[in-house]
């Protein structure tokens, strides 16, 4: 049945005992307001016309006519009113009597039957009234009786319907409600048990296939998801370099075999764990988190020293940065082939330099003129081969201590210098070709002590190369300043020439290996600047560079303080 028609039904049943106690009082209370009027009309108005012929009775000697008109009056009403059995009886007789007594005026005997025949009357109409009070009695207890019935029943129903109707249709609403909370929550598996087959159970039916085609969807998508996921892992698991990917939460979201493998770790260990654990845990994984140089860095896997270089990428989507991924790339190979060509790079650099400071020495000995004396031309040959020679011999070298820079072999002699001594050995080394050039090499050296601990060798070389440079750069009759001086806790050395300049867009290549600013007359090899920033910073120190187009160049060094 309906909710609807129940609803209807439940109010009309209650409005019928409504109208059925209503009815029954109104009629008790209808019958027993007709029998009060009954009574009046009856008894009491007979009781009246007796009164009437007493009255008329008593009071004949003063007016007999008018006396007799009023019995008469009253004699009538009687006769018209006559309701009880016997009445009609005694009151003929009384019509009777009260004829004999016109008849025998002062008959005693005629005056008693009158009075008595009234009185029979009147007994008659009191006792019917007394039986009558004693039948409305009985006739409104049962009405009361029979009203407290209904309405104990309608009380009854009423308390029954009020405790029981509110949870009737409160309830599936609570239950529905919590059905719709679990959706909500995505808990696509809850049902609701209602039982019913009313409205309620069709809400209840429709909510379940709701919720079962909710959890068809959701697990279609999972389903896809997962398909998605394995295929992102499998993507992930066949690169070749070791990747480990970091949500922004720091929460390690993958990391491919090459990863577990280098870190010495098994994938539980791992994925879903925070970064922040790991690096507790993982010496490689703390590394690789905090290291910000992108310099190659050497693992030991299986006992065989591996070549890495780091890159970490964030990783984008349309709500901008999630994660980041870092990638660890294998340049063991490489590495293997650049240490081959450094190798090859100094064997040659070694061998060559022997033939060509034999012929060096030859051509010192062609220029003597005990040897032979030569003419104008084959001077000039000759001195062209031996600036020939000099350059290839500062190439060779060059090449030399790239090799020994490349191959970490740098061999220091680090000892407290003073600085002004190396100073004084890289001016020495440059003056004749500062001549040839007319450039000024002006020293300015502070007057305290110049003590320092570095390479003595190194830093003449350094510095050579620096004043080489800023002579080969300066205009005929300018000045190269040398200055050396001591800051809070290192020494400064700095070389300042009023040459060409170098742009600022090349400034921070100038110490990279071959890096030659374009323009530049192609004498040199590019490798002096970055051998000597190897130099210094192998030594502790720094190097770095001023600049303006036009206006000269000042190129510094540092050196730990002794
Ligand atoms: P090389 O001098 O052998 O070419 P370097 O490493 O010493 O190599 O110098 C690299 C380049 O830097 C030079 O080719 C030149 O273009 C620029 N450079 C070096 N020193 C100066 C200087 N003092 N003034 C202007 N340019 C310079």
């Amino acid at each position: 049945m309906k909710l609807k028609t129940k609803i209807t039904l439940g109010v009309m049943f209650l409005f019928t005992l409504l109208l059925l106690v209503g009815g029954t009082g109104f009629f008790y209370l209808n019958r027993s307001t007709s029998e009060q009027r009954d009574i009046l009309k009856e008894n009491y108005e007979t009781l009246d016309y007796t009164k009437g012929m007493l009255e008329a009775m008593d009071n004949r000697d003063t007016d007999p006519e008018g006396k007799k008109a009023m019995f008469e009056q009253n004699m009538r009403g009687q006769e018209s009113n006559i309701t009880e059995p016997g009445e009609e009886y005694v009151t003929r007789k009384l019509r009777r009597d009260f004829n004999a007594l016109q008849d025998h005026p002062g008959s005693l005997e005629h005056e008693k039957a009158v009075r008595n025949d009234i009185s029979a009357i009147m007994q008659i109409n009191l006792l019917a009234i007394s039986e009558k009070n004693k039948m409305l009695n009985h006739s409104s207890d049962s009405a009361k009786f029979i009203i407290t019935l209904l309405l104990t029943l309608c009380a009854i129903v009423g308390l029954v319907f009020v405790y029981n109707f509110p949870g009737y249709i409160a309830n599936p609403i609570v239950t529905l409600t919590e059905g719709i909370k679990a959706i909500a929550g995505k808990k696509y598996s809850e049902r609701i048990h209602l039982n019913r087959k009313d409205e309620f159970g069709e809400m209840a039916a429709a909510f379940n296939n709701m919720a079962e085609e909710l959890d068809k969807f959701e697990h279609s998508n999972l389903a896809r998801i997962l398909f998605e996921k394995q295929r992102a892992e499998a993507v992930i698991n066949s690169l070749q370099d070791a990747s480990i990917g970091i949500g922004k939460n720091g929460t390690i979201l993958f990391a491919n075999p090459q990863a577990l493998q280098l870190l010495n770790l098994p994938e539980t260990a791992v994925i879903g764990k925070k970064e922040k654990l790991l690096r507790e845990q993982n010496d490689l994984f703390r590394f690789l988190m905090t290291e910000e140089s992108d310099q190659p860095f050497k693992i030991v896997v299986d006992t065989k020293e591996q070549f890495f270089t780091k890159e970490t990428i964030p990783i984008n989507n349309s709500e901008g940065t999630i994660g980041q991924m870092t990638v660890l790339k294998n340049i063991t190979p490489y590495k293997e082939l650049d240490v081959a060509k450094t190798n090859f790079m100094a064997t040659v650099s070694h061998e060559l330099k022997t033939p060509l400071a034999a012929s060096d020495f030859s051509l010192k000995l062609l220029e003597d003129e005990r040897v032979g004396p030569l003419n104008t031309e084959q001077k000039e040959l000759v001195q062209n081969l031996k600036a020939d020679n000099q350059r290839l011999l500062k190439i060779l070298s060059e090449l030399l201590d790239l090799s020994q820079v490349e191959s970490g072999k740098i061999q220091l002699h680090i000892k407290e210098i003073d600085a002004s001594v190396p100073v004084k050995r890289a001016v020495e080394a440059v003056t004749a070709a500062a001549q040839q050039k007319q450039v000024l090499i002006d020293t300015l050296l502070a007057h305290q002590p110049l003590l320092c601990k570095a390479d003595e060798e190194k830093v003449a070389w350094v510095l050579t190369n620096l004043l080489t440079n800023a002579i080969k750069y300066s205009p005929a009759g300018s000045t190269v300043t040398v200055q050396v001086s001591r800051e809070t806790d290192t020494m400064v050395i700095s070389v300042t020439d009023r040459g060409k300049g170098i742009g600022h867009e090349h400034l921070a290549r100038i110490f990279d290996r071959f890096y030659q600013v374009p323009g530049t007359e192609k004498t040199g090899t590019g490798l002096g600047l970055s051998i000597s920033k190897e130099f210094i910073e192998a030594m502790g120190g720094k190097a770095w560079v001023e600049s303006e187009l036009g206006q000269g160049s000042r190129f510094y060094f540092s050196l730990p303080l002794a």
